[in-house]
């Protein structure tokens, strides 16, 4: 899990697939054309640096060199930060307008979020408290707590592994090939945070030590030693900090 070598491919996000065509047929719109030949299946998030870059949180997932930092494998990097950012903007720091939030969380998945309308932010609101209590339960040590509440999101949600043909290739989607967004995302956030802890990772959830902040982010540094969310906040702790030793 941890070596380069070893790590499970995510399902690119070039996708042509029967999926996309009953997907098309039976939920309108599902599959996107975003191409001349490429059609994107609503689920598979592509590992897009240039997106990851944009949102606060863990970038280090996908572009740490061996050795320095800890690698998850795709699939789980994916549902553990958007499970992050959902609880960060929807919960602990709301947007303004979660809508705005929803739609920049999940362009890493654009045909999922070319399908987000008004009437999902309630729906996933409801879901980032859940994540919440899950990942509070997981920066708190408390793995017992984490894992009940994560069976039951498994539960309610499950994964349910099947193969999709995506230019000529059979790739494996997590989630189940028919099913809404908000039951989708639930499937994959609960599945990665499942296998976090499962992996033992659990103790790699962390919250920004800045005053007022309190964002929580996975800390992928090797003696787990991060302790802000952002460098913006790093910056304004150490401002402080050097502001009070100038005042002494
Ligand atoms: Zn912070």
């Amino acid at each position: 899990m941890s070596s380069s070598g070893t790590r499970p491919r995510w399902p690119s996000s070039h996708a042509a697939s029967h999926t996309a065509a009953i997907r098309g047929r039976s939920a309108g719109s599902a599959a996107r054309t975003t191409g001349a030949d490429e059609v994107r299946v609503m689920g598979l998030p592509s590992v897009d640096k240039r997106h990851w870059r944009k949102l606060n949180t863990p970038v280090t997932l996908l572009n740490g060199k061996a050795g320095e930092q800890v690698r998850l494998d795709a699939y789980a990097d994916t549902g553990l930060t958007v499970a992050v950012e959902l609880v960060n903007r929807l919960v602990l720091h709301p947007d303004t307008d979660k809508s705005v939030a929803l739609a920049e969380i999940l362009a890493v998945d654009p045909p999922s979020a070319a399908h987000l309308t008004d009437r999902d932010t309630p729906e996933f609101a409801a879901l980032a408290n859940e994540l919440r209590l899950v990942l509070d339960s997981l920066r708190t040590a408390d793995e017992d707590h984490a894992a009940v509440r994560l069976n039951k999101l498994l539960s309610a949600h499950p994964a349910h592994p099947h193969l999709a043909l995506e230019d000529g290739r059979w790739r494996l989607h997590h989630h189940p090939a028919e099913t809404a967004l908000v039951p989708m995302w639930s499937a994959i956030c609960a599945e990665a945070l499942a296998r976090f802890l499962a992996n033992g990772h659990a103790r790699r959830i962390g919250a920004c030590e800045a005053p007022g902040c309190g964002l929580l982010f996975v800390d992928t540094t090797r003696n787990r030693i991060r302790r802000f969310c952002s460098t913006a906040c790093q910056d304004r702790v150490k401002t402080a900090a050097a502001r009070r030793r100038a005042r002494d």
